[in-house]
């Protein structure tokens, strides 16, 4: 059997044609252009998953369904995109509407929970029914998955763990709360912690390292040839991590962490300290069992992977 997955982007839309083993049979990529607006997306999406169900070798008729990740506030039981800035839709009926034009079922959900969903059913988080997904990237998305189901919470609006507040009277944030557990670990607070040491340290190898610019990387790099100023940057941004993840294990004591997002593609470097400090956490106060810290591993595939288990 085979399912339609669809992830789409302020920028680009992903999609691709999945069978029940999570095999990928035939994908495309392309751009969004939001401001031709919804009903022109909607087609063009349509007109894709029929030309990829053709390049995969069957015909659309034979699709069972289409799954489909928004970057917004999506109320999943009902399909309906509520609100959704990055492509500028307010209430649209979009599992209605891909339903009415192609007669097949349809289920829309949050990009970042469809992204958990593809993680745990076909990537790093498959051998784990409980696991928490966090995307450590521009923003914080986060899906949870418990018995192997999406919890979403109230109107679909809940599962999101990058505004946890973990600091009172902190920095203000964008959904109008403070000391958002978003502000200490999206890629822009690692820049600023990188930038305010490299002010500190000017003559240390990180100095050096971003001289030409500071990206979520920078850090990283400088660590690996050996920068102590690197290094205790890494530290402080693993110590911020880690603080959410305790807060998450203390509230759901999940299977596993799942990290996506651009700052994961660290690999070990990032996951191997953030587990043993997690750890250690959960020995010191008897909290057995451990947890599990794994990266993410099926990269921009996540979205529409998960898309797709949404209407197998
Ligand atoms: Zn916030």
């Amino acid at each position: 059997m085979y399912y339609a997955g669809v992830d789409i982007g302020g920028k680009n839309v992903k999609m691709g044609i999945v069978d029940d083993f999570g095999k990928i049979v035939s994908s495309m990529e392309y751009k969004t252009e939001r401001e031709r607006g919804y009903d022109a997306i909607l087609l063009e999406l349509i007109e894709n998953v029929k030309s990829l169900c053709n390049e995969a070798g069957f015909d659309f008729e034979e699709l069972i369904g289409i799954g489909i990740g928004v970057p917004g506030i999506v109320n999943s039981r009902a399909g309906l995109v509520m609100s959704c800035s990055n492509l500028n839709w307010m209430g649209v009926d979009l599992a209605n509407d891909v339903t009415n034009l192609t007669g097949k079922v349809c289920k829309v959900c949050n990009d970042a929970n469809c992204a958990a969903l593809g993680e745990q059913r076909f990537g790093s988080g498959r051998n784990y029914k409980n696991l928490v997904f966090i995307t450590l990237g521009t923003g914080i998305g986060s899906g949870i998955i418990i018995d192997g189901k999406l919890f979403e919470g109230l109107g679909c609006a809940g599962a999101e763990a990058g505004h946890m507040g973990i600091q009172v009277d902190g920095e203000k944030c964008a959904c109008g709360n403070k000391g958002c557990w978003e502000s200490f670990v999206s890629t822009a607070a690692l820049i600023e912690q990188t930038r305010a040491a490299v002010v500190k340290y000017p003559d240390s190898l990180l100095a050096q390292v971003c001289k030409d610019g500071i990206s979520g990387k920078s850090a990283f790099t400088a660590a690996r040839e050996g920068d102590a100023v690197a290094k205790g940057v890494i530290a402080k941004y693993v110590d911020y991590v880690t603080y959410g993840i305790i807060g998450l294990t203390n509230i759901l004591h999940p299977q596993a962490f799942v990290l996506g997002g651009g700052i994961s593609n660290e690999g070990a470097a990032l996951v191997l300290p953030i587990k043993k400090k997690l750890n250690e956490y959960i020995d010191n106060n008897g909290f057995y069992p451990y947890v599990d810290v794994v990266s993410a591993s099926l990269g921009n595939k996540a979205g529409f992977m998960g898309a797709a288990a949404l209407v197998m």
